[in-house]
């Protein structure tokens, strides 16, 4: 699994959320919370946070079986933030 850390950033970030927003803001959405990103990068990126990172394995499984709902080109993946808030 990909880790995403602080960034050089002269932003204090809050969590998780705010820290995908600079981190990738080229995203479509970023919905609910956790240090667990499922990333749908196909088109405009979409991120779903999860606590625990088996909840995301089965949203992974069902966009990685019938596309993510956008010119989807299967570039989909779970990434951890390991962020530390300040
Ligand atoms: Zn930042
Ligand atoms: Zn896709």
């Amino acid at each position: 699994m990909k880790i995403y850390r602080n960034h050089k950033c002269s932003k204090r970030h809050k969590g998780a959320r705010t820290f995908l927003r600079c981190a990738i803001p080229t995203a479509a959405w970023i919905h609910g919370t956790g240090n667990y990103a499922l990333i749908a990068w196909c088109n405009m990126p979409t991120i779903s946070l999860y606590q625990d990172p088996a909840d995301a394995a089965q949203p992974l499984a069902a966009i990685n079986g019938g596309a993510c709902g956008q010119r989807c080109n299967g570039r989909h993946e779970i990434v951890h933030i390991d962020f530390e808030a300040p």
